[in-house]
């Protein structure tokens, strides 16, 4: 297997890993973890690669790549089904098994990469829902601690693509997820405008679970969002900033904002670009915003990752200059001096 972490990384950019190992069962990747922290070796787990930018110059330490997985088992219904996935799983892969045999919950999160054990971190969601409305509990290897330990959904700390695994990201190497859903034939309620004009729906209503994933991988397929070797676009670690909160009266004339619900205010991080002069389609060196979506950076194919870096930079500054608001990055910088 290459060690190279171009080929790990949907950004297809990252230079080789000084060790790379593949973790297939718990024990391996407890042992392999251990076994770098105790030499001081730096350790980056690695999932499905598609929320990091990694140097070009590579990662001077052990890669550990996690593929523990794991079907639906453990159901148990009187609670509304208990089911705990490996965190090598594909979460696409998982959410497809869930729409099919009809448990309610992850739907609207289809046609997100990456693993199951990833998701937690930066609590993934879409379409007005996220990960920690179906999560129940999570088991992870304490490597400060050297124990296994288990969070409930109240003790994860998740908040907008945040949680305390995202916190606190050298310490917690996450083995599996328990999700708690009801079955059911129809999705929770429809959250998002255009998906429920998709669905002919009108929002707060349900929709056949089938038909949810259906519309929302068409709605993702169209902005890019879904993997797709033919679709240069899709070369991207999905959006690349999260949407600023800030107090009411730093909301630009005219932005597009929500309530944050603590008296503070979301504003669209694509509104914020957009009127800071970065459009689709623009490129710096060989460095792209996605021609479909401007919250996504792409590598078009020759692009570096000092190159990505220098356009997340550029955008950064001009929503700086013009608004003084600071974008967040929402993906992994990996060797970088930040
Ligand atoms: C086209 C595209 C669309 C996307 N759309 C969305 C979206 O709609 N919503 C959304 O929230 N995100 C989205 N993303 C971002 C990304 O898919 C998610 O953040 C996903 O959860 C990352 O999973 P991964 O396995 O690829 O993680 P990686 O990129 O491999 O790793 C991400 C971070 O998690 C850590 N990590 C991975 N596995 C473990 C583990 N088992 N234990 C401890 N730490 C671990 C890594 O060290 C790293 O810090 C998108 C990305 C792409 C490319």
């Amino acid at each position: 297997m290459s060690t190279n972490l171009s080929d790990h990384t949907t950004f297809k950019v990252g230079g080789p890993a000084s060790e790379f190992f593949v973790a297939k069962d718990e024990d391996e990747a407890i042992r392999l973890v251990s076994e770098a922290d105790q030499k001081k070796l730096p350790v980056l787990i690695l999932g499905g690669g598609s929320n990091i930018l990694v140097t070009d110059s590579g990662f001077p330490g052990r890669v550990i790549k996690m593929e523990i997985t794991g079907d639906i088992r453990a159901v148990d219904s009187c609670s509304g089904g208990m089911i705990t996935i490996g965190a090598g799983r594909d979460w696409d892969d998982f959410v497809d098994e869930c729409v099919r045999k009809g448990f309610v919950g992850v739907e609207s999160l289809s046609g997100i990469p990456g693993t199951v054990g990833a998701a937690p971190i930066q609590n993934i969601g879409a379409y007005g829902h996220d990960l920690s409305e179906a999560t129940a509990r999570v088991r992870a290897f304490d490597r400060v601690a050297k124990e296994i330990v288990t969070f409930s959904q109240s003790e994860c700390g998740y908040s907008y693509r945040s949680s305390r695994f995202k916190e606190n990201s050298e310490r917690y190497l996450i083995l599996d997820v328990t999700f708690q859903m009801k079955q059911g034939e129809l999705s929770l309620p429809i959250l998002y405008p255009e998906l429920a004009e998709a669905l002919d729906v009108e929002e707060e209503e349900r929709a056949p679970l089938g038909r949810v994933r259906e519309a929302v991988l068409a709605i993702r397929g169209r902005k890019g969002m879904v993997i797709d070797p033919n679709d240069l676009d899709t070369n991207s670690a999905g959006s690349f900033f999260t949407n600023p909160i800030v107090a009411q009266s730093q909301v630009p004339d005219g932005a597009t904002s929500w309530p944050s619900g603590d008296g503070r205010f979301k504003i669209s991080a694509a509104w914020l670009m957009e009127n800071a002069g970065i459009s689709k389609g623009m490129k710096l060196a060989n460095a792209r915003i996605s021609s479909k979506h401007v919250l996504a950076l792409t590598n078009p194919g020759e692009a570096s990752a000092s190159e990505i870096k220098a356009l997340a930079d550029l955008c950064t500054e001009k929503v700086r200059g013009k608004f003084g608001i600071e974008l967040e990055r929402e993906v992994r910088l990996v060797g970088f001096a930040q």
